[in-house]
């Protein structure tokens, strides 16, 4: 629903968008927007039912393509991530999916971090090699590898930054530049920083994936994902692709990701400066082996994620602990605030062992090859007071 009108002025800057872009209310002046709860909509004559379906004229039709409600949370998303369209998807994973599907044919090859998320792995190098598309996994950090991984048939390179859960950072704009002398497309999971702080399409990435089941969202509540693009892909490629394909956003998702966008930066904000100052404590704690966090000195890449991520390190954080899987349980089980749930990108804390949750799917090099040591636990920090959560780490550092 492109083209229908704003009521924003021109150029008005992303707070305002985020609280208050997309489609015009309705003739009864809502002032929190409305959830059009309905599957179909109604054509005030076969004629112009006729035009509709012949895409001669806008209109809603039908939520598995279009929704006024999904279709505010797409035009508010764009916004904040810089882009022309953007297209709700019913979960993250839906969201690469209808990615490779509308760019990518049988014989078409995909480079691919070996960092991103556990699924993104077994979908790109396992479920669509059933399809024939090939898939290499190389450095999240080294841009030479996947310069050195394009074939002649690569169409698409895939990033997530920062990854899951050691928070190492790829650098987009080299990705970029590697993926247009290629003549292929760059696409960018933007989960962890969002576009609250990290914004790929302005470092030069085509598309832009979101599990809105994470930031989004913000407190825990939906699945939801999103693909942002240009008008040209989304329209051109991705929505009949959904007509047909059908892993569409459902409008009362939507409505709670659209929300949630409207406290995004502030939360983003307020739960990265809480991780932080954790991952500060948690390096001089002795029981600690190393952490992992984009705002830390001695991660890595902090001059990168610095510049990439608008000074910030993001709210996830990864530590091993010395002991392995023994002593990374015994610290999650003497928690008592956090919770114990691979989910994260909530307002309440979550700390998990992605050796055997979110990782524990991939076999043992896999794991080993993504830096996913038995020592390792991950904390989504949220909203609660800094103090708490450290006690509440303390508590199994401790017993160690
Ligand atoms: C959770 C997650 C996904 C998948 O999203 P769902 O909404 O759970 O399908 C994809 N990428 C990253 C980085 C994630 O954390």
């Amino acid at each position: 629903m492109s083209r229908i009108g704003s009521r924003l002025p021109a150029g008005v800057r992303r707070d305002t968008l985020a609280v208050r872009e997309g489609l015009p209310a309705s003739q009864w002046g809502e002032h929190a927007e409305a959830l059009f709860l309905t599957s179909s909509f109604v054509h005030p004559d076969a004629e112009t039912a006729a035009r509709r379906f012949a895409d001669e004229e806008e209109a809603f039709i039908y939520s598995r393509f279009g929704n006024p409600t999904v279709a505010t949370m797409e035009r508010r998303l764009a916004a904040l991530e810089g882009t022309e369209a953007c297209i709700g998807t019913a979960s993250g994973m839906a969201a690469i999916l209808l990615t490779a599907m509308a760019l990518l044919k049988a014989g078409d090859h995909v480079v691919c971090s070996r960092s991103v998320f556990g699924s993104t792995i077994k979908l790109l190098g396992g479920e669509l090699a059933r399809f024939g598309v090939q898939t290499s996994f190389v450095s999240q950090t080294d841009p030479a590898e996947w310069h050195a991984a394009l074939r002649p048939t690569t169409r698409l390179l895939f990033a997530e930054t920062p990854s899951n859960p050691l928070t190492e950072v790829c650098d987009i704009a080299a990705l970029a530049q590697i993926a247009r002398d290629a003549g292929a497309l760059l696409a960018v999971d933007n989960c962890f920083c969002t576009p609250a702080l990290q914004r790929p399409a302005a470092l030069g990435a085509d598309l832009v994936v979101h599990s809105g089941t994470k930031y989004l969202d913000g407190q825990g509540r939906v699945v939801a994902g999103a693909v942002c693009a240009p008008a040209e892909l989304v329209e051109g490629k991705f929505v009949p692709l959904m007509r047909s394909a059908g892993m569409s956003l459902s409008p009362f998702n939507a409505w709670v990701v659209l929300k949630g966008l409207e406290t995004l930066a502030i939360r983003m904000q307020a739960q990265g400066e809480r991780a932080l100052a954790i991952a500060r404590w948690l390096e001089a704690q002795p029981q600690v082996e190393r952490v992992f966090h984009p705002g830390l000195q001695s991660h890595p890449q902090h001059a990168l994620a610095m510049a990439q991520q608008s000074g910030q390190g993001g709210a996830v954080l990864s530590f091993v602990v010395r002991g392995g899987r023994a002593a990374a349980f015994g610290v999650i089980d003497a928690t008592r605030i956090c919770s114990i749930t691979a989910n994260l990108g909530d307002t309440k804390t979550t700390i998990t062992h992605p050796g055997t949750t979110s990782h524990g799917r991939l076999t043992e090099a896999q794991r080993l090859a993504a830096g996913i040591v038995p020592g390792l636990v991950r904390l989504a920090v949220g909203l609660e007071d800094v103090e708490d959560l450290q006690d509440d780490l303390a508590r199994g550092l401790a017993r160690l």
